[in-house]
């Protein structure tokens, strides 16, 4: 039994049965699952939620599958951090880190969106996944598509981090390493869906795949104890991200979970790839797409798919925008790990450094309870850190070794 009604274009309201497809056949807008809201109002309560497994189906009337989960029973339900060390550090109340750092399998909320868009493609039958990544998504769905015995498509641009690339080997896919950007191999993977009956997870399984990214949302309002947060700040790359968790906080409410809703929603970009944050600061619709430039390479679309509808979202919400050099971001990335413990990969520097810029300039209140979507792992993209920490102390395997530099340490610190 499912409370999933159908597809639905954003654009013109046509609507379709749901199938692996992706835009609408009149207008060419996108595709998005709808649900019957007063159903799942009825079905749905904070009891029912609490007595299930923490993964990411105790949301599942809110989620595109058909029956019982069988596939990713781990996935989800990542720790929302009190990050009271770093919150006095920049002068506010109440900080938390939404840590999918630690997401089952592979340490990205990547996890999310490839569970629900693998038990979607088992449900219409494809043998093949295949995907477009920036990197975690290529490491998500060579993990998951080897677990759920899927054959595996994964292409990425060739310029992507070693360790991100090695970590995806490790499942043995098929990894096809393109010689050109995100978005050019984003038109190549266009191309090879036309030809070939695969679920492309981004692509022609998007409205399913997209919707998992929800779960972030639902469970960082559970975890503050059934209320939404007065700021969320959230990485954007395609923008989708961002788009469901607004949409998350909004069902959370229509289906009576929660009895206000008053959250403003930031986005965060690095300033080498920031179509998103510019047309924000600019105050226009449009979208330029940009030629990405930033270490923050699993944010780095130019051009993307869900970035007008993250702009509509900011304005709904009375939200705003920030982007940050490649300096704040490791800045931020060091700030984080050495106040919290919480190790993030460049994208989630990117959502600090960002955040920090939205204190500074009063756009986050110091008594907002505030939200960063702290999005993936640093031990994914240890490369940023390489000459930007301090060295070890090497030494002899001496006790009178140790002491000298024992002193020397204590010298400093005094
Ligand atoms: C993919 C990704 C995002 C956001 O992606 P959207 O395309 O905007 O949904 C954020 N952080 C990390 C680490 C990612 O891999
Ligand atoms: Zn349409």
């Amino acid at each position: 039994m499912s409370y999933v009604k159908g597809l639905k274009c954003r654009e013109c309201g046509r609507e379709y049965h749901v199938d692996p497809i992706y835009v609408c056949e009149f207008c060419f807008g996108p595709l998005e699952v709808v649900y019957d809201y007063d159903g799942i109002k009825k079905a749905l309560t904070r009891e029912v939620i609490s007595s299930r497994p923490q993964n990411l189906w105790r949301y599942k009337e809110l989620l595109p599958i058909e029956g019982e989960p069988s596939t990713a029973l781990d996935t989800g339900y990542t720790p929302l951090v009190k990050a009271d060390n770093l919150a006095r550090h920049l002068g506010i109340k109440s900080l938390y880190i939404k840590d999918d750092t630690v997401a089952h399998p592979t340490l990205s909320f990547k996890d999310r969106v490839v569970a629900v868009a693998l038990a979607k493609a088992k449900e219409f039958g494809f043998d093949t996944v295949a995907c477009a990544s920036t990197g975690n998504l290529a490491h998500s769905v060579s993990a998951h598509g080897a677990r759920a015995g899927f054959k595996r498509f994964i292409f990425i641009p060739a310029s992507l981090e070693k360790s991100k690339i090695i970590a995806s080997l490790a499942y043995e896919p098929n990894l096809i390493a393109v010689d050109g950007n995100y978005d050019e191999v984003n038109r190549l993977c266009s191309e090879v869906a036309n030809k070939y009956r695969w679920a492309f997870v981004n692509i022609n399984i998007r409205p399913f795949y997209a919707e998992g990214s929800k779960s972030q949302g639902y469970e960082i309002i559970e975890q503050l104890g059934w209320k939404a947060p007065d700021a969320v700040v959230v990485p954007c790359a395609s923008g989708s991200l961002m788009t469901k968790i607004w949409k998350s906080f909004k069902e959370m409410k229509d289906v009576g979970l929660i009895e206000k809703m008053e959250t403003r929603v930031f986005s965060a970009q690095a300033t080498g790839c920031s179509p998103i944050v510019s047309a924000i600061k600019s105050g226009i619709d449009v979208i330029r797409p940009v030629k990405p430039d930033t270490i923050a390479k699993s944010l780095a679309i130019g051009n993307p798919a869900d970035g007008y509808y993250a702009t509509q979202v900011i304005k709904e919400s009375r939200g705003y925008g920030e982007d940050v050099s490649d300096e704040e971001i490791v800045e931020a990335i060091k700030l984080m790990a050495k106040t919290e413990g919480v190790f993030a990969e460049t994208a989630g520097g990117v959502t600090l450094a960002s955040a920090i810029k939205l204190i500074k300039s009063g756009r986050i209140a110091k008594d907002d309870v505030t939200v960063l979507c702290v999005t993936g792992n640093g031990l994914k993209t240890q490369e940023a850190l390489i000459g930007k920490t301090a060295e070890p102390h090497y030494i002899k395997p001496k006790l009178s070794a140790f002491e000298e530099v024992l002193e020397k340490i204590n010298t400093v610190k005094s």
